[in-house]
Formats: structure tokens, C-alpha cells, sequence
């Protein structure tokens, strides 16, 4: 349920009304704007009573929010949120270039791609370090070293860092080392991480699930907010379908659907989507054109000798032309590369 107060309520009067709630039990998600202060209630509402709250002169209207997902709902803020990562912002007019190798390899090659990807325009660098594998047998990633690595990348270059948290005990040291904490595809239901990250204020960005709908993305996200963070960039990166071709099916709906329902970035991250490089800056393209806030790409020195993913990495020159088609795109949309 939403309260929406009339314009120039005065703030004695909705402090009233706010104490009224939490006594029967709300939580209240605050939301104020220009022309508007709305009054999110979440919980348990059972115990109120919509006609008596109707009554007070002060309230303009009450609105039922039927979906499950509240303080990520749109109707709960109407304005699009922007996420501030140090000096840099993801959402609003810009759109921001996440880049870098599946999994960090050695300084030189994670400090090497960091610089490239730098010099070409994105804002942000990407390495796994601690890496989701299918195979028990496959490489895990370089772990602590890998991400002593993505520091000396952000020393060397000032780009803010983003890389995927797997497991709760690992949480600390992500919150004092990391600059965006990335929660996988195959963790977005993993509700004791979700709340774990909920308590930090790290900003998270939170992957689809290969299998999960639009709402369970949106309810992943709720999880993570109802306990405090409400820094969250929501990623589509490809869901599973009968479709053998590429690796997954890039889900390119998604975007305006999530837009419409919630006030959360979102961005595409098409490498993962197609599982194939060519296929990266057509979807890159697609992602711009239907409003998505932000890219995330996997990019290497040497795919063909990539220790993770090389089949969808593509190499800094080609990012470099990915970025010049993609911005007029961007204009178009009113957008900026950021
Ligand atoms: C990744 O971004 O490194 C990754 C493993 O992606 P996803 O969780 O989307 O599979
Ligand atoms: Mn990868």
C-alpha cells in the first residue's frame, strides 16, 4: 500500500501518520520528489484500515500495490535511481561500460585490459576472481591473489572494480576491497547471500537467473532491500531456452518491462547472453536501442587462450568499434557514455 500525501503536507503532519503506521506494525519506505511524497508501506498491512487512513485531510490518495515486490516497485519511487559508484554514476541520462576479462589470469593481463578498456571509454573494470564454475575441473580462478590483482588495476588506472561474490563467508573482505559486488546468475536466489549483501552498502549488481522470471529477478532485488542496501543494478545477461545456437537467449524485453515496473538500472550483459564474440556488439546495439542503462563485456588480450570464457571475449579493438556504433544509439535514446 502507498500513501500518497498531498503536496506541501507539512512534515510534522507525516511524521504523525508515519508514527501511526509503525505502531501497527509497517515498515515505511519514504519516496519524495518535486511534486510528490509518497509513503511506502511494507510488511505486515493487516491492521490497517484504508478508509480511516482515506480520512485524514493530509492524504491525496492510497494506491494497493498488487505485485510482491514493494520497495523495488516503481509505484514505491517513481523517479529513476541512480547508483553512485565513487566518482561515477550508473543509471539516469548515462550509460556506463563495464569491461574486462571472465576471470583475472596474472597482473599483466589484468592490468594490460584494464588500460585498453580505459583508454576506449568504459567506466568500470570486470574480473572474475572467484568463478561460478559448471565443472569441478575447470579453472576456479585466482581467489584472493585474483583479487589483490583487480587492485593493483584500480591503483594503476582509478577504475572502479566489479567482481562476483559466491559465498557469505567472503562478504568483509569484499566490502573493503571491492567497488560493486557482482551476485552471479547461479547465486540469484541464493537468499542467505542476498541478505548478507542486503546489510552492506555496497552497491550490487544482481545477474538474472538463467531460469528465472522478470518477477523473481524483482523479488531477488527485494530481498537485498528489504534489509537496508538499496544500491542495486539489475543485469539481464541471457535465460535458458530450446534455443541451442548461442549459449543463452538474451532476454532483450526484459529491459523496458523492468523499467516499467521498478526504478532500478539495468543493464545488459550481452557476452554471456550470446556465448559467441560476433555476436556481441549486434546485442550490445539491441541493448542501447531499447534503453538499457549500461553494458557489461567480456574483453581479452588473447580469447583464444583465455583461461575462461575466450569463445565470447572480445579483444580491446574491438571494443573500441563497439563503442563508436554504439553512440549514436545512445543519443537517440538520451543517453550519454559515462
Ligand atoms: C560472470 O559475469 O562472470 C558470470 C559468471 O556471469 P553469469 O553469472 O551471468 O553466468
Ligand atoms: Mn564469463
Amino acid at each position: 500500500m502507498i500513501i500518497v500525501m498531498r503536496p506541501k503536507t507539512v512534515q510534522s503532519e507525516i511524521e504523525k501518520i508515519k508514527r501511526k503506521m509503525k505502531s501497527l506494525g509497517c515498515e515505511i519506505h519514504e519516496s519524495k520528489g518535486q511534486n510528490y511524497h509518497l509513503l511506502g508501506l511494507v510488511g505486515d498491512t493487516s491492521k490497517i484500515d484504508p478508509n480511516q487512513i482515506q480520512a485524514n485531510r493530509n492524504v491525496e490518495k492510497l494506491i494497493f500495490v498488487q505485485e510482491p515486490y514493494k520497495k523495488v516497485n516503481r509505484l514505491f519511487h517513481p523517479e529513476d535511481t541512480c547508483i553512485s559508484v565513487n566518482d561515477r554514476t550508473i543509471g539516469g541520462d548515462g550509460f556506463s561500460i563495464i569491461a574486462g576479462p571472465c576471470s583475472v589470469e596474472s597482473e599483466e593481463q589484468i592490468v594490460g585490459i584494464a588500460k585498453e578498456i580505459k583508454e576506449i571509454g568504459a567506466s568500470f573494470l570486470r574480473g572474475g576472481a572467484y568463478k561460478p564454475r559448471t565443472s569441478p575441473y575447470s579453472f576456479q580462478g585466482l581467489m584472493d591473489e585474483g583479487l589483490d590483482l583487480l587492485k593493483t588495476a584500480r591503483r594503476e588506472t582509478g577504475l572502479p572494480i566489479v567482481t562476483e561474490l559466491m559465498s557469505p563467508y567472503l562478504i568483509e573482505k569484499f566490502v573493503e576491497d571491492v567497488d560493486v559486488i557482482q551476485i552471479g546468475a547461479r547465486n540469484m536466489q541464493n537468499f542467505d547471500l542476498l541478505k548478507e549483501v542486503g546489510k552492506t552498502n555496497k552497491p550490487i549488481l544482481l545477474k538474472r537467473g538463467m531460469s528465472a522470471t522478470i518477477e523473481e529477478l524483482l523479488m531477488a532485488a527485494e530481498y537485498i532491500m528489504s534489509e537496508g542496501n538499496e544500491r542495486i543494478i539489475l543485469c539481464e545477461r541471457g535465460i535458458r531456452t530450446f534455443e541451442k545456437y548461442t549459449r543463452n537467449t538474451l532476454d532483450i524485453s526484459a529491459i523496458p518491462i523492468i523499467k516499467k515496473l521498478s526504478h532500478l538500472p539495468v543493464i545488459v550483459d550481452p557476452s554471456h547472453a550470446a556465448g559467441l564474440w560476433w555476436l556481441v556488439e549486434p546485442l550490445a546495439k539491441a541493448a542501447v536501442a531499447v534503453g538499457a542503462d549500461g553494458l557489461m563485456i567480456e574483453v581479452h588480450n588473447d580469447p583464444a587462450n583465455a583461461l575462461c570464457d575466450g569463445q565470447q571475449s572480445i579483444k580491446p579493438e574491438k571494443l573500441r568499434s563497439l563503442v563508436s556504433s554504439i553512440k549514436d544509439i545512445a543519443k537517440l535514446v538520451g543517453k550519454e557514455i559515462k
